[in-house]
C-alpha cells in the first residue's frame, strides 16, 4: 500500500565516543561530505544535514564525541546542552562495537536523561573480524532500545538505523521505557529518595526527569543544582535532602558521591557487557599491543618517528617540486598569454604581476599542501598519529604544547604556509594559536636563498656555520617565545587530554581523500580571498604613484637595442630594464615606505635599499634577493650580489 507522504520532521542527534565513527555514519545518513578524523574531539562545531526517508524529513546533527555528559569540557557541554535545550526526537548513539564498555557508559547517561535512543553498534566489520560476538537482541532488551549493526565507513546498515528511528517515532505514544540504570542497592535508594523529593514539585523543568537531575546533583553538577534550587517549589527540602544524601554516601562508601556513582555506572555497564558479549582472545588485539610496544618504545619509537617524518617531509618538498614547476610554467604561460591579449598598461600589469604573480606565488605551494595533508591523513587514519603524539608529548610539554603540535612545527622548516595549515588538526584553540605563533621561527626553505646571500657576503668561508646557527637561533627563539607566551598571554592551563590510542586500521581511500580535500579546499579559499587582495594591494604599493619621468629615456634606448640581435645588446637591454625598475620601485609607495623605515633600520647598519627589500619580502621571503638585485642594479645573480655587499 502506498504510504501517504506525511512530511513529518524528525530531529535526530548523533552522540557517541570520539572515534566511534559518528561522522562516518553522519555522512552515510546525509550524503554530506564531512571531515572524518581519527582523533578525539575534532568535531567541535555542530554540523547538520538532511535526509528524506519513508515520508519523513530527517534532520541530523553530529554532536561532538564525548565519553560523558557531565559538562566538564566544552565538548561535553555542547552535547549535553543540545540534548537538553533542543529536545531532539531521538538520539542515535554510535558505539564502536569493539569498545562496548566505554560506549555504553555514555549510553547509560543518555538513557538516564530519558531521551529515546537507537543504539548503533558500528564497526561491526571489525568486531566480526576479531571474533567478537554480541547478542544484540539481549542488549536491546536490557537497554530498552533498538539495536542496529552498521559499518559506517562503507555505509552499511544505514537503512536499518532509519527504520529503527521511524519505528521509535511512530510508536511514541507507547512510551518506550528504558529500564532504570542501577547503581547498586545502597545508591539506588538514595537516588530514588532524592528524585522523589525533586519531582514532588510537579511544575519545574527538572520534574520531567527527576532521576537524572538527582544523579547530576549528587555528582556535584553546579549548573543543574543552581537551576533546581531557583525553580523547584520544594527547594528547601531538596537542598536538605541533597546534603543528607551526600553525607550518607561519604560515610557509607568512604568516597565522594561522584566517584561512587561513576563506579556504580561502570558496574552496571560491566554487568550488561557480561550478559551480551562473548569475547575470544583476539589476535588483532595481540598484534596491536605488539606494534604499540615497538612504535612507542622509549628508544626505538624515536628513530621510527623521525624516519616517517623524514619520508613525509621529503615527499612534500621533493615530489611536490615537480607539480610546482608545472604550476610555475602554467602561470608564466598565462602571464604571457594575457600579455599578448591585453595591450600593455595598468590593467595588464595588474593582471600579470599583481593577480597572477601574487596568487601564483602562493598557488605553487598547493602540491606541497596536498601531499602534506595526504601524509597527515594517512598517519591519522591508520592510528599512527596518536602514537606519534604520545611519543613527542613529553618534549612538547616543555613548550606548553601537546605532542601533536610537533608535526606542524617540523613542517615549518619546509614552508610556513602548509605548516600553519597543518595546525588545523589540533583540537584546542590555545594550542593552535601557540603553535601558529611558533612556526614563523622555524626557518622555511624560502629563507635559505636570503641566508645564502648574507652569510656568503659577511661570513665568507664560514657561511655554512652561519646558516646553521641561524636555524638553531630560530629554534631557540621559538622555545623562548613559547615559554614567554605560556607565562603571559596564553596562560590558560593546558587542557587535560586523554591520549586515545585507537586500534590500527587500514585507511580507506574515501576517508583519506575527503580529509585531504577538506583541508586543501580551505587553502584554496584563502588563496582566492585574502591572498588575492593582499597581492593586489602590494602590487598597487609597488606601482603607484606612477613614475612618468625617468632620469633617462629607457624605453627609447631599449627599443634601439632590441633591433640589434647581439648578446651585448641583450645584456644592455637587461641592464636598462633593471635600472628602470629600480627607479620605478624607489619612486613608488613601497620605495617611500623603505625610505621612511630608514630611521628604524639604520641603527642596524641597513640602507634604504635593504629597508625596501624587507618590505617586499612580506610577499615571499625569496623576493628579498630579487628586490636587492633590482635596487643595486645587478639582477638576481646571488654571486655578484655577494661581491657587492
Ligand atoms: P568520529 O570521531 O566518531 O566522528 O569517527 P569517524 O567517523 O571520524 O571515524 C573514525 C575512523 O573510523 C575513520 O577512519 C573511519 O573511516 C573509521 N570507521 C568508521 N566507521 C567504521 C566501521 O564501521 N568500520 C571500520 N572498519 N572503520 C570505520
Ligand atoms: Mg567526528
Amino acid at each position: 500500500m502506498e504510504k501517504i507522504s506525511v512530511n513529518k520532521e524528525i530531529k535526530v542527534a548523533l552522540a557517541g565516543n570520539p572515534n566511534s565513527g559518528k561522522t562516518s555514519i553522519f555522512n552515510a545518513l546525509t550524503g554530506a561530505h564531512q571531515r572524518v578524523a581519527n582523533f578525539p574531539g575534532v568535531t567541535v562545531e555542530k554540523r547538520t544535514g538532511r535526509r528524506r526517508y519513508n515520508g519523513y524529513n530527517f534532520q541530523f546533527v553530529d554532536l561532538p564525541g564525548t565519553y560523558n555528559l557531565s559538562a566538564f569540557s566544552p565538548d561535553e557541554k555542547v552535547a549535553r546542552d543540545f540534548i537538553i535545550n533542543e529536545n531532539p526526537d531521538l538520539i542515535i548513539n554510535v558505539i564502536d562495537s569493539g569498545s562496548l564498555e566505554r560506549g555504553l557508559y555514555l549510553t547509560m547517561q543518555l538513557i538516564e536523561m530519558g531521551v529515546d535512543v537507537v543504539i548503533d553498534l558500528n564497526m561491526w566489520d571489525e568486531a566480526k573480524e576479531s571474533g567478537l560476538e554480541i547478542d544484540t537482541q539481549k542488549l536491546a532488551l536490557l537497554l530498552g532500545a533498538p539495536v542496529v549493526k552498521t559499518i559506517g565507513n562503507r555505509g552499511q546498515g544505514i537503512d536499518g538505523l532509519l527504520d529503527a528511528a521511524v519505528g521509535l517515532v511512530e510508536n511514541k505514544d507507547k512510551g518506550h521505557r528504558h529500564p532504570p540504570v542501577t547503581y547498586g542497592p545502597k545508591l539506588d535508594d538514595i537516588v530514588a529518595d532524592l528524585s522523589q523529593e525533586i519531582s514532588s514539585c510537579g511544575s519545574c523543568r527538572a520534574c520531567r526527569n527527576p532521576r537524572w537531575v538527582a544523579v547530576r546533583m549528587l555528582e556535584g553538577d553546579k549548573d543543574i543544582e543552581g537551576e533546581i534550587l531557583t525553580h523547584n517549589r520544594n527547594r528547601a527540602r531538596v537542598r536538605s535532602r541533597l546534603g543528607q544524601s551526600i553525607k550518607h554516601i561519604r560515610t557509607t562508601t568512604k568516597n565522594d558521591p561522584e566517584f561512587a556513582l561513576t563506579e556504580g555506572r561502570y558496574g552496571y555497564v560491566a554487568g550488561v557487557v557480561r550478559e551480551v558479549v562473548k569475547r575470544p582472545t583476539s589476535d588483532r588485539m595481540q598484534l596491536s599491543v605488539y606494534i604499540d610496544n615497538l612504535l612507542t618504545h622509549r628508544f626505538w619509537g624515536y628513530p621510527i618517528f623521525l624516519l616517517l617524518m623524514w619520508l613525509i617531509f621529503q615527499a612534500t618538498f621533493k615530489i611536490g617540486a615537480y607539480p610546482m614547476d608545472w604550476i610555475n610554467a602554467g602561470a608564466s604561460w598565462l602571464q604571457a598569454e594575457i600579455g599578448s591579449l591585453i595591450p600593455a598598461g595598468i590593467i595588464s600589469d595588474l593582471l600579470i604581476n599583481g593577480v597572477l604573480g601574487g596568487v601564483g606565488a602562493v598557488a605553487v605551494f598547493l602540491p606541497n599542501i596536498v601531499i602534506l595533508f595526504l601524509g597527515i591523513a594517512l598517519l591519522e587514519d591508520s592510528g599512527y598519529m596518536a602514537r606519534a603524539a604520545f611519543l613527542m608529548d613529553r618534549l612538547m610539554h616543555y613548550l606548553g604544547l601537546h605532542g601533536k603540535s610537533f608535526i606542524p612545527l617540523l613542517m615549518g622548516f619546509g614552508c610556513n604556509v602548509p605548516a600553519i595549515m597543518a595546525t588545523r588538526t589540533l583540537e584546542s584553540r590555545r594550542d593552535r594559536i601557540l603553535t601558529v605563533m611558533l612556526i614563523p621561527m622555524m626557518s622555511c626553505s624560502a629563507r635559505l636563498p636570503v641566508y645564502v646571500l648574507f652569510a656568503g657576503a659577511f661570513f665568507g668561508a664560514h657561511a655554512g656555520n652561519a646558516i646553521f646557527s641561524l636555524y638553531l637561533f630560530g629554534v631557540a627563539a621559538a622555545i623562548l617565545m613559547a615559554r614567554l607566551l605560556q607565562k603571559t598571554l596564553l596562560r590558560t592551563a593546558e587542557t587535560p587530554f586523554v591520549m586515545e590510542l585507537p586500534p590500527y586500521r587500514w585507511p580507506t581511500w574515501k576517508s583519506i581523500v575527503i580529509h585531504m580535500w577538506e583541508r586543501t579546499r580551505i587553502y584554496l579559499n584563502k588563496m582566492g580571498g585574502v591572498i588575492l587582495i593582499a597581492s593586489v594591494i602590494l602590487w598597487g604599493l609597488g606601482n603607484f604613484p606612477v613614475k612618468k619621468e625617468f632620469s633617462q629615456d629607457y624605453d627609447a634606448q631599449i627599443a634601439q637595442y632590441s633591433s640589434q640581435n647581439t648578446p651585448e645588446a641583450k645584456a644592455e637591454i637587461n641592464r636598462l630594464q633593471i635600472l628602470k625598475s629600480s627607479e620605478k620601485l624607489e619612486y613608488s609607495l613601497i620605495g617611500r615606505l623603505g625610505h621612511a623605515t630608514l630611521p628604524a633600520v639604520q641603527p642596524l647598519g641597513f640602507t634604504w635599499e635593504m629597508g625596501i627589500s624587507i618590505i617586499t619580502g612580506f610577499v615571499a621571503k625569496e623576493v628579498v634577493v630579487s628586490t636587492m638585485g633590482v635596487l643595486y642594479h645587478l639582477g638576481d645573480e646571488t654571486s655578484t650580489l655577494i661581491k657587492t655587499l
